[in-house]
């Protein structure tokens, strides 16, 4: 049975459009369960009725006649009910309603099953039968498992206006999104274009070549060419991105060098292959052993090197490429989009990005932050097949994707575009002005950076400092760890950047969603397995190397702050600052004497906050990343589109816990500042800082909101709204008090998607 519903949902998956998914529906379900009819009625919301959608042994000219309203006929009492149900005599059924124009008269016995995505009703799968009979148990679960399987596709169909074009046969704009999780922030309005491989490697043969000089020779040709491509797209975007972040394109680079894959296709030739096939077969077995990897990484590597495999091709076959004209303003949606296919799209037309697959960290979502465009990532039941061209308004703050929105959705996204233009200048007054309340409480605004571009637009931004440097990404796109002077000059740049003022840089936090190409690591559970400080403790010598220069750095700048991601232990921290020391005698053994820097702790993991006290007793400074102290305190996993409305540092519990650490710091007199998503949050901002919360750090795009939000209430405010916000047993109320409340003071525009 497994194997016939994994065919039905490939093929259903693989329709054109939902008239032929549902066609493909009813077909295969009539032939596997062999009754005499199967059909699909779907709801229609906005009319509150069910409409016949496909049937095969019901009259077929009744489909998209019948109509039901929402509490009539069985149809109507499976949706109400939200169960199967299944009749010997439906004809005896009080609900029963018989509509001659289907001829279902014949038909005694019905099984009609809900078809539900995400908590909410889309249709509902019936079969019928001649027979007098009861279903038999595994039938009725056959028809279960095939609705719950079939909900997503339908519910794609619905979100890009598919089904309203079967219902009406015209086109009608929708109001309901796509949902994935934010990539980059921003809202971006524009046409899509899917991105797709311009070559199709698994389709070609294996074949003899007739002249293997001359295919060697070609092959060579293909390399050189595709080499200069690359280089010519990392060019394009030289101008905007900086020297390190470029690196991401030499890893194609040195694909395209790799003896392994080059010689070995060569080789192939030699003994006979023609030169496309010798490709396919050296570009499927690196692949292969790619793909099997656990490591999500590695896996991206698999699609880089697939990349490779088909510009080849491509070239290969003097095809000239992609000859689709790049809209003015281009939403580049796909599969898996990747970094070169992102750079192939003139800046100035690139509105948005949208990837069925990847989390915040893929190499496309760092791209999009670092180009300050929008993007959307692990777009759940995104159908590219129905996307191009087509109208889309991409997201960035809540992960959503509209695709050919209502003129409702477009009017309240070009307002959003217009107020944050015009916010935007209205904030720049703000930019020298400290972090205070009309009463005078201060905050300090401080930045989150990672990209050495993120860096430059701090400096403009009025930030009083640095509150989280990610230090990862350097690790990420090198091919090996970067060494103490390779790192050291990194450190230098950002600390004489900001000096005087403070810059926290993190010590390198991988393992999770985030991993290094060259350290491979395999597990069930990632976040939470080997993550941030697990693993560099468990490797002094790459912690020793990132701290003696993050030391050798700090002198003459005097600047530097350290600090430990994802402790959850007080050994932890134990360990870490005696390296710290270490470090700094190994310096000063060396004749380098090295100020020490103030040390201080991510709080991101629930133990970290009930033993808040002995750690605090350690260290100089604590900020909460509630990134992951939310995922971890309400066991959500924050990129999983699934689970994203789950998602929400609103939730009473976290606010409970952020109030504890924040208690804390006022008990030892230790500054607790917040670095994750909920300090640049304008609404959140104003709960933190009643707690007494000294420092929040955040990406630059939110540091002026924040800052007005701040300076716009009293302090005594703030203190009322943590009274009222605190008890409450619901995210919801949380986030609707201070929506109300931002909006009463005039200062709505702010608002955005807070989580
Ligand atoms: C956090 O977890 O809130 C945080 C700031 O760290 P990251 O997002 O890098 O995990
Ligand atoms: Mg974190």
């Amino acid at each position: 049975m497994l194997q016939v519903l994994q065919r039905i949902v490939q093929e259903v998956n693989a329709a054109r459009d939902l008239r032929h998914a549902l066609e493909i529906i009813v077909h295969r379900v009539h032939e596997a369960m062999g009754v005499n009819v199967a059909s699909v009625y779907l709801r229609d919301p906005e009319r509150g009725e069910y409409v016949l959608m496909a049937t095969l042994g019901l009259n077929p000219e009744a489909v998209g006649k019948v109509r039901l309203r929402s509490r009539e006929g069985l149809v109507g009492l499976v949706g109400e009910r939200e169960e199967p149900l299944n009749l010997e005599n439906a004809d005896q059924h009080p609900r029963y309603r018989y509509f001659p124009e289907t001829g279902e008269e014949r038909f005694h016995s019905f099984l009609g099953v809900p078809i539900i995505h995400y908590r909410r009703l889309v249709g509902v799968l019936v079969v019928q039968e001649q027979d007098q009979r009861r279903f038999e148990e595994e039938e009725v679960a056959f028809l279960m498992t095939m609705a719950a399987q079939l909900a997503g596709a339908i519910a794609h169909a619905e979100a890009s206006g598919d089904i309203v074009d079967l219902r009406r046969r015209k086109r009608k704009a929708r109001n309901k999104p796509l949902m994935g999780v934010p990539g980059a922030l921003g809202v971006g309005m524009g046409v899509a274009m899917v991105a797709y491989a311009p070559a199709d490697l698994s389709a070609v043969p294996d074949r003899r070549a007739e002249e293997p000089e001359r295919d060697a020779e070609a092959f060579r040709a293909a390399v050189q060419a595709v080499r200069a491509e690359v280089e010519d797209l990392s060019q394009r975007l030289g101008d905007t991105l900086p020297r390190d972040e470029l690196l991401l394109f030499d890893a194609y680079l040195r694909i395209l060098d790799s003896s392994s894959l080059v010689d070995e296709v060569e080789r192939r030739i030699k003994k006979g292959s023609w030169a496309a096939g010798a490709l396919r077969q050296v570009i499927d077995e690196h692949v292969r052993v790619f793909d099997e990897m656990e490591d999500a990484y590695l896996r991206e590597r698999a699609a880089d090197i697939r990349d490779i495999g088909r510009r080849l091709l491509m070239r290969l076959q003097l095809d000239a490429g992609d000859k689709r004209e790049v809209p003015a303003r281009c939403v580049l949606v796909g599969q898996e989009v990747n970094a070169s296919q992102l750079a192939e799209i003139p800046q100035e037309r690139l509105a948005g990005v949208v990837s069925a697959g990847g989390s915040s960290s893929s190499h496309v979502a760092i791209l999009a932050r670092a180009l300050g465009v929008p993007a959307v990532m692990g777009v759940t039941d995104l159908s590219l097949g129905a996307l191009e061209g087509k109208d889309v308004v991409v997201d960035g703050y809540a992960g959503r994707l509209y695709v050919e929105p209502s003129r409702t959705v477009r009017r309240e996204y070009r307002r959003l575009l217009r107020e944050e233009a015009e916010l935007t200048e209205d904030l720049k007054q703000l930019q020298d002005l400290p972090g205070q309340t009309p009463d005078g409480k201060r905050v300090c605004l401080y930045a989150n950076t990672g990209l050495i571009s993120d860096v430059g637009s701090s400096l403009n931004s009025g930030c009083e400092g640095i509150g989280l440097h990610r230090t990862e990404f350097p690790f990420m796109i090198r091919e090996r760890f970067p060494g103490e002077e390779e790192q050291t000059r990194l450190y230098t740049e950002v600390l004489s950047a900001l000096a005087p003022r403070p810059v926290t840089l993190r010590t390198l936090d991988v393992g999770g969603d985030k991993s290094l190409p060259y350290f491979p690591i395999q597990e069930e559970n990632p976040f939470l397995g080997w993550r941030g400080i697990r693993l560099t403790l468990d490797h002094p010598e790459i912690f020793l190397t990132q701290l003696r220069a993050m030391l050798r750095a700090n002198v003459g700048h005097e600047n530097l702050q350290i600090m430990f991601p994802m402790i959850s232990r007080v050994d932890e921290l134990e360990q870490s600052i005696a390296l710290v020391q270490r470090a700094r005698e190994e310096l000063a053994e060396e004749g380098v004497a090295t100020p020490l820097p103030k040390l201080g702790i991510m709080i991101e993991v629930p133990s970290a906050v009930f033993q808040i006290d002995r750690l605090m007793e350690k260290v100089d400074f604590v900020s909460v990343g509630t990134n992951d102290l939310t995922q971890y305190i309400l066991a959500v996993d924050r990129n999983n589109a699934r689970v994203a409305d789950l998602y929400t540092s609103y939730h009473p519990a976290v606010l409970l816990a952020l109030k504890q650490v924040a208690d804390a710091g006022l008990r030892h007199g230790k500054p607790v500042g917040v670095c994750g998503g909920m300090a640049g949050d304008p609404g959140a901002a104003l709960l933190l800082l009643a707690m007494g919360v000294n420092s929040l750090s955040m990406s630059v795009a939110n540091l002026l909101r924040v800052k007005w939000v701040v300076r716009s209430f009293r302090y005594d405010h703030a203190l009322r709204l943590l009274e009222q916000a605190l008890p409450m047993d619901h995210p919801e109320q949380v986030r609707a008090l201070l929506h109300d409340t931002l909006d009463e003071a005039g200062l709505g525009g702010l608002v955005r998607a807070g989580k």
